[in-house]
């Protein structure tokens, strides 16, 4: 079984309360289908249905204080309780002891070590980059574990040649804000689709939506729905791409934030894993998922069946 991981960074499931939570003003037409009408907050999970799974897990994994980015990301990629493991939570970059459990011995590392065809489907601008190699700039867990494992990151030239995709779907960051005028424009319907024809290429694929964490660090309501309805359009697309196909989709999260912006920090929340394919493959996939650690073994069991 392919399988798609889409991580969404900072989306806990929330009380349905406009007022704080753009998940419960957020026009998602496509996620709601999914859900039998629901919307993606705290009273909709556990959901069991035709086409969707969605339970709410828990990111602070028995360990006090709020869960941040570096051990949530660095949970998702290798299933270990690293916050148990130092006696904290970190974030938002892996300090050098939470970057030790990233060496070796992640999803992205295993599965190439497998023969498996695994990718992180962003594209990354020369800037980013820069900031890299002048020291200026630490990578985040994710993009860490993949260049540990010997994998490259996508660039500009594999976003032009649609071999990534850009952070935000629709490549606009990129024309307005990194200055390539010439990137390619999707809508967040072909980005969707643009994202399934990519992961049918892998193995073991991950995407990762960060603005959403930076939306709810800055309590932007608006920016957070529009976020959130972009994403939907992606939904969209991908369930699209998704008949008759060995795909399953996990979108899960590192900790909660967008959804309480009556604060700028995270939140204590647990965070949806929802989980998108065939029956019988979400039930074996999601059997025992209760908490961060359950992702990567998880996603290990399904690839490795195929
Ligand atoms: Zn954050």
């Amino acid at each position: 079984m392919r399988v798609l991981f889409i991580f969404l960074d900072g989306i806990g499931l929330g009380e349905n309360d406009p007022a704080i939570n753009p998940l419960a003003r957020a026009k998602m037409p496509n996620l709601n289908a999914l859900l039998d009408g629901r919307s993606l907050i705290k009273d909709s999970a556990p959901f069991y249905g035709d086409h969707a799974t969605l339970l709410a897990i828990d990111p602070a994994v028995g360990v006090s204080g709020l869960p941040q980015s570096a051990t949530g990301q660095g949970i998702l990629v290798t299933g270990i309780n690293i916050p148990a493991e130092l006696g904290y939570h970190y974030g938002p970059k892996p300090n050098p002891d939470v970057a030790a459990f990233l060496e070796d011995g992640t999803l992205f590392s295993r599965f190439a070590k497998a023969g498996r065809k695994t990718a992180l489907l962003n594209a990354y601008p020369p800037r980013y980059f820069d900031g890299i190699d002048s020291g200026k700039r630490l990578y985040s867990s994710i993009p860490l574990a993949v260049t540990n494992a010997g994998l490259a990151l996508f660039r500009h030239d594999d976003l032009f040649a649609g071999r990534a995709l850009s952070a935000d779907f629709t490549g606009e960051g990129w024309r307005t804000i990194l200055g390539f005028s010439e990137s390619p424009a999707m809508n967040p319907h072909q980005a969707g689709r643009k994202l399934a024809a990519l992961a049918k290429e892998y193995d073991f694929s991950l995407f990762e939506y960060w603005a959403s964490d930076y939306a709810g660090h800055k309590q932007q309501m608006e920016t957070a729905i529009e976020l959130m309805e972009t994403f939907d359009g992606v939904l969209g697309g991908l369930m699209e791409e998704m008949e008759g196909d060995e795909l399953l989709i996990l979108i899960t999260s590192d900790h909660g934030n967008m959804e309480d912006l009556s604060t700028r920090k995270h939140t204590s929340a647990n965070v949806p894993a929802l989980v998108i394919g065939e029956k019988s493959a979400r039930a074996e996939f999601t059997r025992g998922m209760t908490d961060l650690t359950h992702v990567a073994p998880a996603i290990w069991r399904a690839v490795e069946k195929s």
